[in-house]
């Protein structure tokens, strides 16, 4: 990796100007690709401009005036053999009055529009033309810059980076990007033909990226990555864990005194888990289902193995009403099976704490429930084996290790979603854990039905939500979601519950909220739990995982402004019992004077139209990107920059059914390729 400062021709300021796009070497400035490109090679006739399109000309300037109606303004007409078109300024400098004396020469581009007088070009970029101005004789590309930097500096600096000896050197063998199925060009090729396009380059196909020299990078991007997790996973498999060979004695007990039955999908995946748990090196696994599709037994299964094998189990969940929740179903589950559980929080008092961390340290709790307060310092288990983390998307990688620092050897790990992964982003960003995916719910569930109502019929829906209680049933209101302040949506749950108060005195209800202290939040839940509240008002807190069978009606406020994930949990808090249930989303068909936006509107016909995590996953992928998804996991992990997956599904293809031959054959192409395109990230830790 040839660093910048060993090159003569970066300046200090230069370098330190690169330094700020993340540039510091060749090959990150040889990467550095254009974002678009512009056509100066043509000077059209201004006849011949067209509306819309970005045009260069050549002309005299005829007039000139500087204008105070309606503002401020520099006016410019220049012309040519064909016609006259209009420049104009609406901030200038004295040079640029000077530079657009009448009689003066000029060489214009710009987006031609509609104006005034005609055809005009608002800001266009102009130029002196001599005897010695050339026409450009390719496309120009444009990059992303930083002030200080300027296009020409960039491309001079990156034309440098070209001429440097090996800088193109080629890191595939050529039987992976020339022949069959790939048919790509050479590295070298692309990358020259990227910042130096051909004069004939077809100006579209380069700006959406479709060339085979953008699809050779996109290519090598997708390689980087699918090698990089490949290599984890195998050095993986290469570390001691604790074998839990087990001889489902547990097992059986537990699922014999289960009021159902396993269904396939759940068999499935806890076959898949179960073998796992019994190689000598360390499971990393992906449990997706979507809501309600019983995670919670599978684990608990899970769990069961590896206390028989003699580990310790630890359960973690990302709130205190959801691990609360879970360690009450695990000690329904489990106690009658004699094993011993701890119960470990941040907000549990300071005796009831140090017992647990007791017998945590003595190994006499098998299982260990609880919130982040699991992975602290203080906590040391005794022989752990096996970490499960529930809605693990809300945990970071740190506290992830963290948990799994815990046991030596390295326990296995078990992670457990109810967002669904999308299938590109499971195939690239997750491709170093192995999935299993619940992809059935369990029978006797009568299916939800989703309504979307505007926010002016909100009395009628309120009288919905009182006959709903009058009848027996629970119901959930959601109050919206204020990005911009806490305090604010804190005050709206307040006031919504006074409302409710008010507006229905003989009903009761209850309200949950994220400020409030976790045993107050307990209560509040136990009390809904148990059926003594009626109606719960709840801020998103109750997103993840709350479980009450009786509740039936579910109000969402502003569901415009949430997510399709967050909405497809919400919804899932009802419809977990064998009524009918109904979730209505109010939104707002106003905020202010804007209408409900395009974005807005397609989310919420996506989530009114299917329940299926998995449809709705991918809609959200596509509306948002994947941000949303891998959340804190993208901190480990470098984006793709070049590659779509989308787009680009064919190469990832590729790219992954020639990973185990690159490694085993041609490793030291694989590091060089690795550190081309990852630098320093190629060894970050990933968890
Ligand atoms: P999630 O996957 O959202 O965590 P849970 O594990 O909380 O779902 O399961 C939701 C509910 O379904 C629980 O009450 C659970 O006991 C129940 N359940 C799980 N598996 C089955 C099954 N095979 N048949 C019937 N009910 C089940
Ligand atoms: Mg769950």
């Amino acid at each position: 990796m040839t660093a910048l400062t060993t090159l003569k021709a970066f300046s200090k300021p230069l370098l330190a100007n690169l330094q700020k796009l993340g540039i510091s070497n060749v090959q990150a400035l040889l990467l550095h690709l254009p974002m678009r490109y512009i056509d100066e090679t043509r000077i059209s006739p201004i006849r011949e401009c067209r509306l819309g399109e970005v045009t260069q000309i050549e002309g005299e300037i005829v007039h000139q005036e500087v204008t105070y109606k309606p503002r401020k303004a520099l006016l410019a007409r220049i012309e040519d053999a064909t016609g006259q078109l209009t420049l104009r300024f609406l901030h200038f400098y004295p040079s640029q009055i000077a530079q657009l004396k009448v009689g003066n020469q000029l060489r214009v581009m710009g987006e031609v529009r509609h104006g005034f007088f005609g055809f005009e070009m608002v800001h266009p970029n102009c130029k002196a033309v001599s005897a010695r101005t050339v026409t450009a004789e390719t496309l120009t590309p444009v990059y992303s810059t930083v002030a200080g930097v300027t296009q020409a500096t960039l491309r001079k600096a990156i034309n440098t980076a070209l001429k440097v000896p090996h800088a193109l050197q080629e890191t595939l063998p050529v039987f992976i990007y020339e022949k069959s199925p790939t048919h790509l060009p050479s590295f070298a090729e692309s990358l020259q033909a990227l910042h130096y396009p051909a004069p004939d380059a077809n100006l579209q196909a380069l700006q959406d990226r479709a060339t085979p020299h953008w699809r050779r990078l996109a290519f090598d991007e997708l390689l980087a990555q699918q090698l990089s997790m490949r290599k984890h996973y195998v050095k993986r498999r290469s570390i001691d864990a604790p074998m839990c060979v087990a001889s489902k004695k547990l097992v059986s007990a537990l699922l014999k005194s289960l009021p159902f039955a396993l269904t396939q999908a759940q068999q499935k995946v806890a076959l898949e888990i179960e073998r796992d748990l019994s190689q000598p090196h360390p499971m990393q696994r992906l449990l997706q289902g979507d809501v309600g599709s019983g995670k919670t037994i599978v684990a608990c299964m899970a769990a069961l193995q590896a206390i028989e094998a003699n580990y310790q189990v630890a359960l973690m969940a990302p709130t205190e009403i959801l691990a609360e929740q879970h360690y009450k179903k695990m000690c329904t589950w489990l106690t009658p099976l004699n094993i011993k559980i701890a119960w470990l929080t941040g907000s549990q008092s300071k005796k009831d704490r140090e017992n647990a961390l007791s017998i945590i340290q003595d190994g006499s709790a098998q299982l260990i429930v609880g919130t982040h307060a699991l992975f602290q310092e203080a906590v040391q288990f005794s022989k752990l084996g096996l970490a499960i983390i529930d809605e693990q998307h809300r945990f970071g990688v740190h506290q992830r290790l963290a948990l799994r620092q815990k046991g030596h050897p390295e326990p296995h790990q078990l992670m457990m979603t109810a967002t669904p992964i999308p299938r590109t982003l499971s195939m690239s960003y997750f491709a170093d854990l192995d999935v299993s995916v619940i992809d059935e719910l369990p029978p006797g569930r009568t299916p939800i039905v989703t309504k979307l109502v505007s926010d002016e019929r909100r009395d009628e829906i309120l009288q919905r939500v009182h006959d709903a209680c009058a009848l027996g049933n629970q119901a959930y209101w959601v109050c919206p979601l204020i990005e911009e302040s806490e305090a604010l949506q804190l005050q709206t749950a307040n006031d919504t519950f006074a409302f409710m108060q008010a507006t229905f005195p003989e009903m009761r209800v209850g309200l949950v909220h994220g400020k409030m202290k976790p045993a107050e939040k307990q209560a509040v839940m136990q009390a809904f739990s148990a059926g003594e509240t009626q109606l719960l008002v709840a801020t998103t807190v109750i997103e993840v995982g709350v479980d009450v069978p009786n509740a039936s009606l579910m109000v969402i406020e502003h569901a415009e402004r949430m997510g399709l994930s967050q909405l497809h949990q919400l919804r899932g808090r009802v419809g977990r019992g064998a009524t009918k249930s109904t979730c209505i989303l109010l939104y707002q068909t106003k905020a202010g004077n804007q209408l409900l936006s395009e974005m807005a509107r397609a989310r919420l016909k996506v989530i009114y139209e299917s329940v299926d995590g998995f449809v709705i996953a991918q809609a959200d992928l596509q509306l948002r990107g994947p941000g949303e998804f891998l959340g804190v996991r993208q901190s480990g992990m470098p984006m793709l920059k070049i590659a779509d997956l989308e787009r680009d599904v064919d190469l990832l293809n590729i790219a992954k059914a020639n990973v185990d031959v690159l490694l085993q054959q041609h490793p030291q192409l694989v590091d060089a390729h690795l550190a081309r395109w990852l630098g320093a990230a190629s060894d970050l830790v990933k968890v």
